[in-house]
């Protein structure tokens, strides 16, 4: 019991430098993307090419460490009610960036509202984790629908997004442990084994929950169901030289 009880107090610490460390990268690289996103605007269209592998890199690196903070959780989770459908649509342009030329993404959003209440980050940070995953599993390239909507379950009306591929699939006993933090079958430095793990704990901690279905060779489906929220979305932060602009 005496070593069960240190051996967790390892692990805690080590969460807590893990974490640490990982939310001052994190701090950085979002520095340095914003930097580069600055430097990409004052550049000429074939000086912009030499940029394409440092953001790609920094991206990485930032998926990393949002992994590793989700992971250890030292990220405070601020949950806000927003709207599945408009929070996709603002993700466009990191998506279509994270995926490859060979991968089309399709897109199968709601008209209507579709309310929840989840940490927006946390949100972003699931919906592009389970795109990477779906772009790695489709080598020669397939596609990858993105779907949201109201569905009426067992459990009543909830929230539904579902990440769809045409990749490689997962064998059963794969699809039984992908959830499991540090579960990966990718090659060494490839894969942190957090991703589904971060989606997984994202889905519960927001009162919903995440299933895999997967059939080898044709794809797979992540689902995520979350609570429908009543509340209306708070405004947006109204941007200051807006403020100042007089009525009409
Ligand atoms: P990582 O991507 O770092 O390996 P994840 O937790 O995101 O960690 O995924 C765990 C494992 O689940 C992956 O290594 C892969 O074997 C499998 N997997 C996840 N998503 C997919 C997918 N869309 N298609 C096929 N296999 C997948």
């Amino acid at each position: 019991l005496e070593n069960a009880l240190r051996q967790s107090q390892k692990l805690e610490a080590l969460g807590q430098l893990t974490g640490g460390v990982a939310h001052d990268f994190n701090n950085l690289l979002t520095a340095a993307l914003a930097n580069l996103h600055l430097m990409e605007r004052h550049l000429p269209a074939d000086g912009i090419r030499y940029l394409d592998g440092t953001r790609t890199a920094l991206e990485r690196a930032r998926t990393l460490t949002g992994q590793l903070l989700a992971f250890s959780r030292q990220e405070a989770v601020d949950p806000k009610v927003l709207d599945l459908g408009d929070s996709l649509r603002t993700m466009a342009d990191l998506l279509e960036r994270s995926i490859r030329a060979d991968i089309a993404l399709d897109w199968t959003l709601p008209v209507a509202p579709v309310r929840v209440e989840v940490d927006p980050v946390q949100l972003e940070l699931a919906v592009l984790n389970l795109v990477v995953n779906a772009r790695d599993a489709m080598p020669a390239g397939g596609r990858i629908r993105i779907a949201a909507r109201r569905e009426d379950t067992p459990d009543g009306p909830l929230a539904v997004l579902e990440i769809t591929d045409t990749g490689s699939g997962m064998p059963p006993e794969v699809a039984a442990r992908a959830f499991e933090p540090f579960f990966t079958t990718k090659p060494h430095g490839r894969g942190t084994g957090l991703g589904l793990s971060m989606v997984y704990g994202f889905a519960r901690q927001s009162g919903g929950n995440a299933t895999i279905s997967s059939a080898p060779r044709r794809g797979t489906v992540v689902r995520v169901t979350l609570p429908l929220s009543s509340r209306t979305p708070e405004p947006e932060a109204v941007p200051e030289a807006a403020a100042e602009m007089p009525d009409g």
